[in-house]
């Protein structure tokens, strides 16, 4: 592992502590979260646009302003997936253009392996990775499954804890990347507090805020979205869950003001279920941290996590950038992802069907004003749960 010029460490942005090591988990003095922290000079700017071959560097293209090179990189080309412009949610949305960013064709499936990307090329650099041993994390499905598979390229061993409910292909790809699983009756809530029982808080943290890296990953979604419109889109829709993926996406688009790119951000919209919406209660609340919500009940396994890791930082996120949230019903969502299916050849999950279901609920709600560029993020493929899309179409009668 390489790092960038432009790399300047881990700083922590509550005590402003500068972290040794770019293996730490979170502040050495305070214990806040870490940030990764650049040099935004001319040249930063220059390098991030500069031409690659994209399809074998995939979101490493952009390593002016991650913080390891791409030279060192652990990956499969994660990152620089498919910007789909779909003209018939054009007129039915009434804006100027409408694209699915479609994350389902990441390696394993999904948005996570941008940031477990970064994790697993830090990792590498470890003089002795296998001291770390166990690694583990808690997952709703898609983070451990691909947790499972960047850390298996490096051979060392790792514990995905999944509530019994994450989906049938999660939990056997987990296994089948060479990762232990455990399956905890419950929740992910109860998956989470599984990892240190069952570890006894004795292993390496792949949760997202537990290492800076996963959010960190993220913002490339940001750069790629830059690079391929040539300007920043009006309005994203972000499922969101942990808050990780908002803050990565809103990290890259305020670092893409930074090295003086462009001068505006896009309204970045968080999109949550109506039973389980910490981070859009909070935001609408005032509140700064979300609330742990009592009683999390929806049928989208990847959205249902009722105490974010990352929602004071979503929230923040939000707030500093003048953005938004909305929450939708599960059937809304389902319905949303089953006909883009229908309608758009895309295969999307039902946290992309919320996300575009938000945007339905924005056209509904007179909340555009018509000549927005709108992007829709899918963040895993439809080929991951697809009972669950199917059975709404059942239950519908179709
Ligand atoms: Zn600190």
């Amino acid at each position: 592992m390489e790092l960038t010029p432009a790399f300047h460490g881990l700083v922590c942005p509550a005590c402003t502590a500068e972290s040794e090591s770019v293996f730490d988990q979170q502040c050495p003095s305070c214990g806040a979260p870490l940030e990764s922290t650049y040099a935004y000079d001319e040249r930063s700017a220059a390098d991030l646009f500069e031409q690659t071959e994209a399809a074998s560097h995939g979101h490493w293209r952009f390593d002016a302003l991650l913080p390891f090179d791409r030279s060192t990189a652990i990956s499969a080309a994660e990152g620089e997936t498919p910007l789909c412009k779909t003209d018939r949610l054009v007129e039915e949305l009434d804006v100027g253009e409408v694209y699915i960013k479609d994350e389902g064709r990441n390696p394993t499936g999904t948005v996570y392996d941008r940031g477990m990307s970064l994790v697993a090329t830090a990792l590498s650099g470890h003089d002795n990775p296998s001291d770390l041993e166990p690694l583990a994390l808690a997952s709703t499905g898609n983070s451990g499954q691909s947790a499972a598979a960047y850390v298996g390229r490096l051979g060392l061993r790792s514990y995905a804890f999944v509530p019994s409910r994450s989906a049938f292909s999660n939990k056997a790809m987990i296994n089948v990347h060479g990762g232990q699983m455990r399956v905890v009756g419950g929740r992910y809530g109860d998956a989470a507090d599984a990892v240190d029982e069952q570890l006894a808080a004795d292993y390496y943290s792949l949760q997202e805020f537990a290492t800076p890296y996963r959010h960190e990953g993220a913002k490339t979604l940001a750069f790629e979205l830059y690079s391929n419109l040539g300007e920043v889109p009006d309005v994203v829709f972000v499922p969101t869950s942990t808050g990780e993926i908002v803050t990565g996406v809103g990290r890259g688009f305020e670092e893409l003001t930074k090295i003086g790119c462009t001068e505006s951000t896009p309204t970045i919209v968080a999109v949550q279920p109506t039973s389980c919406a910490p981070i859009a209660t909070a935001l609408e609340g005032g509140r700064d941290s979300p609330e742990p919500w009592a009683h999390p009940d929806t049928i989208i396994g990847e959205l249902e996590v009722a105490d974010p890791a990352g929602g004071s930082q979503a929230v923040e996120t939000l707030r500093r950038l003048d953005g938004s949230a909305v929450t939708v019903d599960d059937s809304d969502s389902l319905d949303a992802a089953t006909t883009i299916a229908h309608n758009e050849i895309i295969e999307m999950g039902p946290a992309g069907g919320a996300a575009a279901a938000g945007a339905w609920s924005w056209a509904e709600n007179d909340a555009f004003d018509g000549d927005e560029t709108v992007v829709i993020l899918n963040t895993d493929g439809g080929v991951k749960t697809p009972d669950i899309l199917r059975s709404h179409l059942m239950g519908q009668g179709r």
